[in-house]
Parts: C-alpha cells; structure tokens; sequence
C-alpha cells in the first residue's frame, strides 16, 4: 500500500490541495505541484520492511505516488551502487569520496527514475501520446519507459544536440522532432503541438511525479549510508529536479522518524560556466533565477537557461548551508577522465563537472579531510565519446 494523498502547490500559494487521480499539470499560479503524503500514518513504516525487496527505486512504493495494487512501469530504474571511490579521493586528500554511480540506469542516466514515475502516472491516467521537450537523456528515458507502458513518445529536442541521443530515443519508437535553439524553445514548440491533441506533457517540473522518482536517491543514500547523512552532496544541476527532490525527501524521512531531523548533508549545485543561472542567483543572494543568455556547454544536461523550479533550487541549497558554483567545459572532460582512470567508472560530463568542483572545495578548505562527500555521477560517459576523441586530439 502507498500512504500518497494528494498534491499540493511548492510555493505554497494557498490553493486547494488537488485529487492525484486526475490529470494535474502544474499549480493555478504557474509553480510545480508536489506530491504529499500522510506522513503521520508512515510512521508505521518500519524501514526494516525494505529487507529483501528488489534492487529497484519502487522498494519505497509506500512514499511513491503509486494507488494501492498498481504495478509500476519500471525496467529496473534505481537501487544503484554507492561505493568508496578512494584512489579517487585520495588524489584530494579525501578519505571519504563516494560516487553514486546513476550511469546504471536504464537509457544510462538518471532521468530514468523520473520517467519511470511520471509514465507510471500518465499510463494510470488514461495517456496515449508522452511528449516532452529534452536536452538528450530525458528524452531517451522518456522513450524507453512509453515504450514499455505501450503508449507514444513525441520528443522535442535542440536540432544540434548529439546524434546519439536523438537515434536512442528513434531506438525505443519514439517519434523525434528537431528544433531551432535550446530546450526552452524546444519547449514551447512541444506546448503548442501538443495541447490541442491531449499530448501528455512529462517536461521537468510541469507535472508533479519527475520528482518523485528523483527523490529516491535520497532514500537509496540513507539506506546504503545505514540511516546516516553524509557531509556534502555534489550534484551537477540542470533543471534541479535531483536537488529538489532530494530535498523534499529529507523532510519526508526525518518525518517519518528513519533519521532524526538535524542536520542535512550541505547541497553543492554545480553548473556550466557558460550556463550557470542557479549559480549567478546564489551569489547575488536572490531568490530566483534570471534566464541565462546564450547558454552554451558541452554537458547537454547543464544547457538549462531557465529552470521553471528556480525558487526550491535556491531554498535546498541555502537551507542546507551549500553552495553554487560553475566549471569550464575543459576541465568536465579532466574530471570525466580522472573518474575513468582513478575509479573505472563511465561518467559523462556532468558527473566530471561534480568531480571539478569537489577539488575545488577541496583546495579551498570547505571540504575537510575527513568529511563524508557523495559525488553524483548522474550519466555515463557513452554518449559522449566523441567529446573525449576531441579533447584527445587537442591534447
Ligand atoms: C538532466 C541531467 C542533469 C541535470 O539534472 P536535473 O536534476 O534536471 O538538474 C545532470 N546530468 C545529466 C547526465 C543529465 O542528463
């Protein structure tokens, strides 16, 4: 059974919470919707429950938005492994780097737990047609996971993003649409399309279950940490759902009593240097993110020039006492290449990202020694090769 009751503005702005059994989109006010809980009833939840249940992120069913009996679209998303990576850390004078390594996904990257839930949820609803504006790994999950609900997938993505990423999502049947300019613009045209045809939009933050699935990294991170915050969570960061998720699920477990409420791992949002708004925002104390002009960077994942979740970004950083900050292009491909030699672990740009940044706060003295710090590994390294065959003929 499932303990989900209803959903709820993220502002919250005062409106009517909302019947999860209808198709809900976004809050009267424009903000994404979260899913809520009867969190006092979870109570009853014994976390030794979750002995014997399968390697995957719906282990957590009684806090995913799941109806009672319903079987979730899954192909193993989840319960991916978190190890020490010590010839890594050692390199910065870390005795406790973890990488939790998300290229184990399906479709290679974490946006297979988001997709996961969110088609669940649009299969329920009644859906025929997912479609959703992507940068690449979205929309590859989105793909694979409508393939295996048996509903369509139409995907919008940027005309110059990889090849790779647009043959995958052809790969799992869906129908690809390239279009002029970035994910915001993908964005508007997959809106236009899709409104007048009931196309079911599964866009970051604009339905309220993407979260949900992301938020189970929190969960696995507690189980696998055997009920213990680490110091620091280094997540590379586009449109945020990984950072708010996780957030939301702190709260959720320290209300449900698994982890006495206390204090939190410290949020560290790593962006692109030529694409960093949560970044800019942070430093300039504001409270939401102006829209980055000419966004560039070869991490797909981090082209993110406006984030419709700004606000929750910004909140999960500053509660936790984190920070924000960017790196270059170059040195992504460095840290994607220390994480292979050091580890033997496929990291795709971003995952480098998160590595630069820990050696940045590593050299500076934020990050201590002995400190506790979990590098999200967000995608694997495949889709990118010729990133790397670039950056080895320039070298
Ligand atoms: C989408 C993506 C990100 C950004 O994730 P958000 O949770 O949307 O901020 C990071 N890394 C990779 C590999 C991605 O595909």
């Amino acid at each position: 059974m499932s303990f989900f009751t209803h959903l709820e503005c993220s502002v919250p702005c005062g409106a009517p919470t909302l019947d999860p059994s209808q198709r809900h989109h976004l809050c009267a006010c424009g903000a994404p919707l979260l899913a809520r809980y009867d969190l006092a009833a979870a109570r009853s939840w014994s976390r030794d429950s979750l002995v014997g249940r399968d390697p995957n992120m719906w282990r957590y069913r009684e806090l995913m938005p799941l109806f009672d009996g319903e079987a979730p679209v899954t192909l193993g998303e989840g319960f991916t492994p978190l190890f020490h990576a010590r010839a890594l850390g050692a390199t910065l004078g870390l005795n406790r780097l973890f990488i939790k390594d998300e290229s184990l996904n399906p479709t290679n990257s974490f946006k297979a737990r988001g997709q996961s839930a969110a088609i669940t949820r649009a299969k329920y609803l009644g859906a025929r047609t997912i479609a959703l504006p992507t940068a690449g790994n979205a929309g590859n999950a989105a793909a694979a996971y409508s393939a295996a609900a048996g509903l369509s997938c139409e995907v919008f993505i940027p005309g110059d993003a990889k090849r790779a990423f647009i043959d995958e999502c052809r790969l799992y049947g869906a129908n690809v649409t390239l279009v002029d300019g970035l994910i915001t613009d993908a964005g508007r045209t997959a809106a236009e399309r899709g409104a007048p045809l009931g196309w079911y939009d599964v866009s970051t933050l604009k339905e309220p279950y993407r979260i949900e699935g992301k938020k189970t990294m929190a969960y696995e991170l507690a189980e696998q940490m055997d009920w213990r915050w680490p110091d620091w969570i280094v997540y590379p960061t586009g449109g945020g759902t990984g950072m708010v998720g996780m957030w939301k699920a702190f709260d959720e477990i320290e209300r449900i009593g698994w982890i006495d409420p206390g204090r939190r791992p410290r949020m560290v949002s790593v962006q692109a240097e030529n694409c960093a708004p949560i970044v800019r925002a942070f430093q300039l104390g504001a409270e939401k993110a102006q829209p980055w002009e000419a966004a560039s960077t070869l991490a797909d994942g981090l082209r993110v020039p406006r984030a419709i979740g700004d606000f929750l970004i910004l909140r999960a950083i500053r509660e936790s006492g984190g920070t924000a900050l960017s790196v270059s292009d170059p040195s992504m491909v460095d840290g994607m290449l220390a994480i292979g030699a050091y580890e033997g672990v496929s990291a795709a740009p971003e995952g480098g990202a998160a590595f630069v940044a820990i050696q940045r706060l590593a050299a500076d003295g934020s990050i201590r020694p002995d400190d506790s710090v979990v590098l999200f590994n967000t995608g694997g390294a495949l889709k990118y090769l010729d990133v790397l065959s670039h950056h080895a003929a320039a070298t």
